[in-house]
């Protein structure tokens, strides 16, 4: 499309903010099955429990949902033995996201993040009228929680630490994170953003509800999109301070969370045993192509979510077109790396195919 004028005033903000790049289906190669590794989602399809909840969710969605989120919020509460009081729930843990940075954050505030980290932060930051601080990433892909507490200014409202990061793959340990609230003002909020916590299985990953009860200025995101699989439903997730809560529960839009989404995560979080089977599936997975990529020569960071991180510089778009040639999507970073999501033992077979001759032909 060519570039428009739009008949209205908008805001500049909006010529200066990224887009976001979302996954797209490959195109089909003739005797290949598609394969979409490029967004992190749960491979496996919904449980019948769960399933079943939607179907008799259904049957009411000529009615608004719970405004209050009442049985979600309850079943959370009880499922991390903390209380209700202290949890708010949004449309998506990104929902949750833009309500934090909403209540913490005027025209010109800053938010510090670790960068390269999720792309949905500099597009919410920028959308609130906020400024965003990136902090570059340690050369083993790491947050810099050192340099991270150095740029905190008189500006600054909000930290967002990705743990494991996304796209890089690294946890933060529990005792680097201690370190750095050590330092950080108290009456600046700290995100813990663990959208891929259950997939973690390193040892000194923190203990982020033992964290938050020692700092009120901490506040923990979590998402039903990843190792629950409901990334179509949209619902994430808040634990903080209840005075933080009650101001998320203000700053989301009535009615986001739907009644299906409600029903759905509740019957999740009743399942989660059954859940849990696929996240080891996909554990041992990843741990089956961290291996083989070690076994090839490449060197890549600590991978400690659902996907992988290769990085492969200049040549990430080159070597997501090569992926693309054998129906297979990854994500991109154009000039940093690629991210390619622990799916299916096919498609992960088929990345490491393509890894494998990358490196012969260079
Ligand atoms: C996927 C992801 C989320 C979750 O997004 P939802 O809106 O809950 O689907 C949050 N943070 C990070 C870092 C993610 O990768």
């Amino acid at each position: 499309m060519t570039e428009q004028t739009a008949p209205v005033r908008l805001r500049a903000v909006l010529d200066r903010m990224p887009a976001y790049v979302a996954g797209r289906p490959p195109a089909p190669v003739e005797g290949l099955t598609p394969y979409k590794i490029s967004s992190n989602e749960n491979p496996y399809p919904p449980l019948p429990s769960v399933t079943d909840a939607l179907a008799r969710a259904a049957a009411t969605i000529n009615r608004y949902p719970d405004p209050g989120v009442v049985a979600l919020t309850r079943a959370l509460s009880e499922r991390l033995g903390v209380p209700a009081e202290q949890i708010a729930t949004g449309t998506g843990s990104v929902a949750v996201l833009a309500q934090l940075v909403s209540i913490t954050c005027d025209q010109g505030d800053e938010v510090i993040y670790a960068w390269r980290s999720f792309e949905a932060y500099p597009i919410v930051v920028a959308l609130a009228g906020a400024e965003s601080v990136q902090v570059p990433l340690t050369a083993d892909a790491r947050h810099d929680l050192d340099a991270m507490a150095a740029a905190v200014t008189d500006r600054t409202r909000l930290v967002l630490v990705c743990s494991p990061n996304n796209p890089t793959g690294p946890t933060v340990r529990e005792d680097e994170l201690r370190a750095f609230l050590a330092k950080v003002p108290t009456d600046v909020l700290v995100v813990l953003d663990e959208a891929y916590l259950e997939f973690t299985t390193a040892p000194d990953v923190p203990d982020a509800l033992a964290v938050l009860a020692d700092h009120p200025n901490v506040v923990v995101l979590r998402t039903f999109s990843k190792a629950y699989g409901l990334a179509g439903l949209r619902v994430g997730y808040a634990v903080g301070h209840p005075l933080v809560a009650a101001a998320l529960r203000k700053a989301a839009l009535p009615f986001g969370v739907t009644d299906l989404a409600q029903e759905a995560a509740i019957a999740s979080l009743e399942a989660y045993d059954e859940l849990e089977v696929r996240v080891k599936e996909l554990v041992a997975e990843r741990e089956r192509v961290l291996a083989a990529l070690a076994e090839q020569g490449w060197d890549v960071p600590q991978a400690q979510g659902n996907f992988v991180w290769l990085p492969l510089g200049e040549d990430a778009v080159d070597f997501a077109a090569a992926c693309a040639r054998q129906a297979l999507t990854v994500r991109p970073f154009s000039g940093d790396g690629v991210r390619c999501t622990i799916a299916e033992p096919e498609a992960n077979d088929r990345l490491l195919e393509i890894t494998a001759q990358w490196l012969r032909e260079r």
